[in-house]
């Protein structure tokens, strides 16, 4: 079990978070937490130096913050990246999501972000790990213009791109809204085995409610064998062997 993309700098975790950590690390393989935000940085940092070959760290500027770090604001932050390659696996949660942004700067400042994260992926040869919302076309349209190759998409919601994802050899990750969600499930259905990750987006999209833990997703990959019709075993081997494949983890030990 791994999860692919969760949050543990959140606040959610400040009372904590070393025992959630703890309990994960009795149950699963390794998380991936997702620093989306300059500010969550220093924090992500600590839990990867805390948690070696434990916890692992993609990062980069949530969509949603593009017009905050527009320009100049970010560079700052990717120099800091860049002088912390060796902590990071992967440079996201970066993308587009035009859900809250209706205006039409608005949105070019999103996908000028996007096209600087993948130029810092590029640079830094790691992959990326993509937040799309409301935008799908756009999104899929400038990594195809960029040719990425190492591509996450996490949430995925596209069914009807699926086959345009699939054929890019793009990865997408499901948590617990498969639980609840049609198009989703549809997507747990058909993409390719090879191609799936599991998450869980903690501290939110709980199963039950509440705060979410990198524990559920054991949740998702019961519900997403339940889907497949497929031994629970073999969605759990396939599912870590690709995360491990993706963000390039160190062998099992
Ligand atoms: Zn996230």
């Amino acid at each position: 079990l791994i999860d692919s993309h969760c949050h543990l700098e959140q606040p959610d975790y400040g009372k904590d978070r070393e025992s959630v950590i703890e309990s994960c690390r009795r149950s699963l393989r390794a998380v991936v937490t997702c620093c989306a935000n300059p500010r969550d940085f220093p924090l992500t940092m600590e839990l990867v130096r805390k948690h070696p070959g434990f916890v692992f760290a993609s990062c980069g500027i949530h969509p949603e913050y593009a017009e905050e770090f527009a320009g100049s604001r970010s560079c700052e932050f990717f120099g800091l990246l860049r002088e912390n390659r060796d902590g990071l696996v992967a440079v996201g949660e970066t993308g587009l999501d035009y859900f809250w942004a209706k205006d039409p700067a608005a949105r070019e400042a999103q996908k000028d972000l996007f096209r600087r994260h993948i130029a810092l992926s590029r640079e830094l040869g790691k992959p990326l790990v993509i937040h799309c919302r409301d935008a799908f076309e756009d999104c899929l349209d400038i990594l195809e213009q960029e040719s990425c190759r190492r591509v996450l998409l996490h949430m995925f919601g596209g069914h009807h791109l699926l086959g345009r994802v699939a054929g890019n050899g793009w990865h997408v990750s499901l948590n617990n809204i498969v639980q609840r969600s049609k198009k989703h499930r549809k997507i747990a259905r058909d993409m390719p085995l090879g191609l799936l990750l599991t998450e869980t987006d903690s501290p939110w999209l709980s199963p039950e409610g509440g705060r979410n833990t990198p524990l559920s997703v054991e949740d998702v990959i019961r519900k997403v064998a339940e889907i497949r019709k497929a031994a629970i075993e073999g969605i759990d081997a396939a599912t870590t062997e690709n995360a491990v494949r993706f963000f390039s983890l160190p062998p099992m030990g």
